[in-house]
């Protein structure tokens, strides 16, 4: 497998205040990679720092190409999708609009109604719900429509904050298996931040642990699931 993003010395900032501190990390692609950590250790900043949506320095490289000088949409146009912790969708518009809209970057308008049946298929539940209103849907189902919705980018990386936040352990379970389904059938590379370390740690094949801005422990998601640091700092036995 061959890297598909490259981060080196990445520093990012909110004003005067420094939230990563060089940090480096390597995703392959066609993997699945979690990013662990505590509250505050700068998850969610590396997730806004690659898609340029915080003020840093470093390089990040994206298939060879820089993204530093690049804005958010232009990210996004060149296959990467982010899912946000709070997920996002439109809560007036029904969840057949909200797929539709996720898709309106793109050029091939043609594949696009056979991408939201494959979605459906993912996501059998959205399907009974397609003409529902996002708003009235359950946290689960909400989460489920905004991954299904970055999805209809057809990305080649999905960046995704905390989906397990507020869920229901069953829902987390149901929407993980997803998660690797999608990784492994659509061949889409996958970034999950989560504090559900146990959880994250089960889905993924590599994993990263953050603390305060920095990366401090790099492996195969089965080794740092059984180091004893990890055990005791994040899945508390
Ligand atoms: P959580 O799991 O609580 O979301 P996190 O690992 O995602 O935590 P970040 O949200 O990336 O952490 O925050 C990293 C650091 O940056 C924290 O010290 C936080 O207080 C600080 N920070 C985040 N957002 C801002 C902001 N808008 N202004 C100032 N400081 C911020």
């Amino acid at each position: 497998m061959t890297a598909m993003l490259n981060v080196r010395d990445l520093r990012a900032y909110y004003g005067q205040v420094q939230a990563l501190h060089g940090l480096e990390f390597d995703l392959q692609e066609g993997s699945l990679t979690t990013l662990l950590g505590a509250n505050g250790a700068g998850k969610t900043t590396t997730l806004r720092a690659i898609c340029n949506m915080v003020r840093s320095t470093g390089s990040i490289e994206f298939q060879g190409t820089k993204l530093s000088s690049r804005s958010t949409e232009s990210i996004v146009r060149l296959g990467i999708a982010h899912v946000p912790q709070g997920r996002g969708t439109f809560t007036t518009l029904t969840v057949h609009e909200n797929l539709e809209l996720g898709a309106i970057s793109r050029k091939d308008r043609k594949a696009i109604p056979g991408d939201i049946e494959r979605m459906y298929a993912h996501f059998p539940v959205l399907k009974q719900r397609h003409t529902q209103q996002a708003g009235t849907l359950s946290g689960g189902e909400q989460q489920m429509l905004a991954v299904a919705r970055a999805l209809m980018l057809r990305p080649r990386l999905m960046l995704l904050d905390e989906p397990s936040f507020g869920l229901a352990p069953l829902v987390v379970r149901d929407l993980f298996k997803i998660l690797g389904k999608i990784n492994r059938e659509d061949k889409v590379t996958i970034l999950v931040v989560e504090q559900n370390a146990q959880l994250a740690l089960e889905l993924a094949d590599k994993a990263y642990v953050i603390e305060t801005g920095r990366i401090v422990m790099s492996g195969k998601a089965d080794d740092i699931a059984n180091n004893e640091d990890v055990r005791k700092s994040y899945l508390g036995y």
